[in-house]
């Protein structure tokens, strides 16, 4: 049982040139949770799942994977983490059979049968070049060499953004069944919030390259809420939630508030909202108030 959350980042920050990639970014991933990593493209999504690994270096603050720095410690980190970059890189030229055989000489602790057994379910032929596999069986391929390693942390790029939905659920599938066979900890980014809420656990909304949203989805669900009500400034409901985001019509104010307690003004109606608008409304505010402070505010 390891001590150190699996992934950990403190006021991470990565700059190209003069622009952020991500920013103040602190978060911590529990190991053994299965963490959805959220947000619109040029987020920041990749930029921290590439540092989680070592690839980039930190502009500032920190990173560590079980308690390891990836860039001072890889051989601490890498052995123990499977990464399924967003392009799902594979040697196109090789054989499914080649490409597996690859996976065996790099990596110490390859599981030959996870390999083996996966590619059997997924009905794939050892002799198939890569290069020719649609990119759903691709992807599928590139998580197969991610499982046989037998990671203790998974980080998935965007894995299933280009797959058709029965390819994205067996994708997800495979991932969650791993998930109960060995208990590994998994980040995973995606676009398509419906397919997180089904796999993941633990939610991180990422915008501007900051940290919005940061906690157990269960949690997260319970906090927020719709209020509609007669149209009014949302002032009052502030001094006691924090505001997300606010819309009116001429008669209508609705306000999705992460409600600090109940709700009592009987003027408002108040509706439970699920995963996707949560979503959205984080995605939509460029409030400051809405992002997370680093750390006390961090939800474990
Ligand atoms: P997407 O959903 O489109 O994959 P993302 O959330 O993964 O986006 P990142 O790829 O992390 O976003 O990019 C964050 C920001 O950093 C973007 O503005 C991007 O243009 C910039 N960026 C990323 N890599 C580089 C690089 N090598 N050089 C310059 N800018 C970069």
């Amino acid at each position: 049982m390891n001590e150190s959350p699996a992934l950990e980042a403190t006021a991470l920050g990565k700059r190209y040139g003069s622009n952020w990639a991500l920013r103040d970014c602190t978060l911590t991933v529990p190991a053994g949770s299965v963490t959805a990593l959220v947000g619109p493209n040029g987020a920041g999504k990749t930029t921290l799942l590439q540092l989680a690994v070592g690839l980039i270096e930190p502009a500032s603050g920190a990173i560590s994977v079980f308690g390891h720095d990836p860039r001072a410690e890889p051989l601490a980190v890498l052995p123990r983490v499977g990464f399924v970059a967003q392009d799902h890189p594979l040697p196109r030229r090789f054989t499914i059979g080649e490409t597996l055989r690859l996976g065996r000489k790099l990596n110490p602790s390859w599981d030959d049968a996870v390999a083996q057994r996966r590619v059997d379910e997924l009905g794939l032929s050892r002799r198939q070049r890569v290069g020719t596999l649609s990119g759903g069986e691709q992807a599928q391929v590139a998580l197969t060499l991610a499982l046989a390693k037998r990671p203790q942390l998974l980080l998935l790029d965007e894995p299933v953004a280009s797959l058709d939905p029965l390819a994205r659920r067996e994708f997800l599938s495979g991932v969650l069944r791993a998930v109960t066979e060995t208990g590994m900890t998994v980040v995973l980014s995606s676009h398509i919030v419906a397919d997180l809420e089904r796999v993941c656990d633990r939610l991180v909304i990422l915008a501007n390259g900051h940290t919005q949203l940061v906690g157990p989805i269960e949690q997260l669900l319970a906090e927020h809420r719709l209020l509609t009500g007669p149209r009014t400034d949302a002032a009052a409901v502030a001094r006691v939630h924090q505001v997300i985001r606010e819309s009116h019509t001429e008669r209508q104010t609705t306000l999705l508030v992460r409600a600090n307690g109940h709700v009592y003004d009987a003027c408002w109606e108040v509706h439970e909202v699920d995963l996707e608008e949560i979503v959205l409304a984080y995605l939509g505010t460029t409030s400051a108030a809405a992002r997370v402070e680093a750390p006390a505010a961090v939800a474990r």
